[in-house]
């Protein structure tokens, strides 16, 4: 089986979000192998009206009826897109509610039906094709839009979104606490709770943008284990939740117990190995296997070993900064001597929106940027990318690319961005990186951040436990990178008889 990656909640202009469907589904292709665009379409539950709620409830109301116009049609662009093998869709649309948390209904089928009913269950439950409801922001206050614990149903919902643009639920320590206008990360509404309470699930996460960038970097993608790129494949890796959560870059994880993958329920009263093998694209600050919630076993980043002289490396281009209103246009190419391109990765990022805000303007382009990887051969790489300020000094808007280098220490890499020309060897590049500014003052830039060796990316190993805690332990594992982008891989539960 293989990796493949995805976003399956996220909006743009179908509803109350910004940009063409069609430029988010073309986006998505870019750096995606599977995504659903996501229309909202009902609020059961909503709050009464006052001069208060009007510009929430007027803009709800508006996308609602504007989804339910078009649906027919939006099913069809998405099913249009759906190139088995190349690209795969998914139809879906989003419930919000107070009561029972907000859900997403995804379904591989276009006969999915817009039913406005009482809570997202009944209208999962009303439907007459395959779908499942996946509750998302879960962090939230319960009662204010967070997930009912007692109302989850495990089997409607196989996975459950842990990481979005709204920030990480995983347990009250998590990197990404919640800080939009919805309120705080409530402790009790943590996955890490649901799982104490004994539902059962997997993890993923998804962007939630609001400005039709699918995939966006840094605001969460979904990892599914499955046969093949095709629709049934990876709606059934789904549905037995073969999945895990990444913030942004593709940190590529095995994780089994007596070689049962992730997802997996597995019965034995004797010992349990633990096998995991990560490659992250970047360096490695910790990987952490969890037993029943508390960390069996520890690695950290510290303890790897030195650099390796020949082998693979990772080199991250990071293109953006600047003071200027509107979007800067970087031009790159990459090439390499006595050595070779394995791998390239893409981060790129849509303009960073959550939810309307009085005042911005509708956009129907707001989400075609310039931003693509145009050649990639074994010698060389090309790229554009559209880049916009940062927001602040704790929300970049860069976006980058990681070239994945085989070679030895000798291996001379040439960067040209804009016009600027840069050589280094590999040797170089593990002491350090270099950045670039464009012009004199508050300039746009890049950064050639400094080489992360194989050694310090790619950790891999077996343990054995010997012992049963109670009948039903859970095992999963999260890794840490330095530049704070993380992986949550769903358990493995383990019943004894
Ligand atoms: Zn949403």
């Amino acid at each position: 089986m293989k990796l493949f990656w995805g976003d399956i909640h996220n909006h743009c202009g179908i509803t109350y979000g910004f940009g063409g469907l069609e430029n988010a589904l073309n986006a998505a292709k870019e750096q995606l192998d599977f995504c659903s665009v996501t229309g909202h379409a009902m609020w059961p539950d909503m709050p009464d009206r006052n001069p208060d709620t009007d510009f929430i409830i007027d803009f709800h109301l508006k996308g609602f009826s504007k989804l339910e116009k078009n649906w027919d049609n939006i099913k069809n662009k998405v099913e249009e897109y759906n190139k088995d093998g190349e690209f795969v869709t998914f139809q879906s649309f989003e419930v919000h509610s107070c009561q029972f948390g907000d859900y997403h209904i995804v379904s591989p089928d276009s006969e999915l039906e817009l039913n406005y009913l009482e809570s997202p269950m009944e209208v999962l439950k009303s439907q007459k094709c395959r779908a499942i409801a996946i509750p998302h922001h879960i962090g939230y206050t319960p009662g204010y839009r967070g997930i009912n614990w007692d109302s989850f149903d495990s089997t409607i919902s196989p996975v459950v979104e842990v990481f979005s643009k709204h920030g990480c639920a995983m347990s009250e320590v998590a990197l990404y606490p919640y800080y939009h206008d919805m309120g705080p990360r409530d402790s009790r509404n943590t996955v890490y709770n649901g799982l104490k309470r004994g539902k059962k699930f997997s993890f993923i996460a998804s962007t939630d943008h609001h400005a039709g960038y699918p995939g966006s970097y840094g605001d969460g993608r979904l990892a599914v284990l499955a046969e093949e790129k095709t629709r049934e494949s990876i709606w059934k890796a789904v549905n037995k939740g073969r999945t895990y959560a990444v913030t942004g870059d593709k940190i590529k994880c095995e994780f089994t117990v007596n070689g049962e993958v992730f997802g997996s329920t597995i019965h034995t009263n004797g010992n349990r190995e633990i096998g995991f093998n990560v490659e992250a694209a970047y360096f490695i600050d910790k990987i952490i296997i969890f037993k029943n919630l508390r960390p069996f076993k520890v690695i950290c980043g510290e303890s790897l070993t030195d650099a390796n002289t020949s082998g693979r490396y990772k080199l991250r281009i990071e293109m953006g900064w600047g003071n200027s209103k509107s979007s800067f246009i970087w031009n790159c190419s990459s090439s390499v001597k006595d050595g070779r391109f394995v791998d390239v990765e893409s981060c790129f990022r849509g303009r960073s929106v959550l939810s309307p805000t009085a005042g911005i303007a509708e956009d129907n382009n707001i989400n075609r940027l310039t931003t693509k990887i145009t050649e990639k051969t074994e010698t060389r790489v090309e790229w554009v990318c559209e880049t916009f300020k940062n927001q602040s000094t704790l929300h970049p808007q860069t976006s980058a690319i990681i070239l994945e280098v085989e070679g030895d220490i000798n291996t001379t890499i040439t960067f040209n961005i804009n016009g600027k020309n840069v050589e280094m060897t590999i040797k170089k590049l593990l002491e350090n990186g270099m950045s670039v500014h464009m012009k004199p003052y508050s300039s746009e830039a890049f950064n050639i951040h400094t080489a992360v060796p194989q050694s310090k990316y790619c950790v891999s190993d077996s343990i054995i436990d010997g012992k049963a805690e109670t009948n039903s332990d859970i095992y999963h594992m999260e890794v840490y990178q330095y530049n704070n982008q993380a992986a949550y891989v769903s358990p493995i539960f383990v019943m004894s008889k």
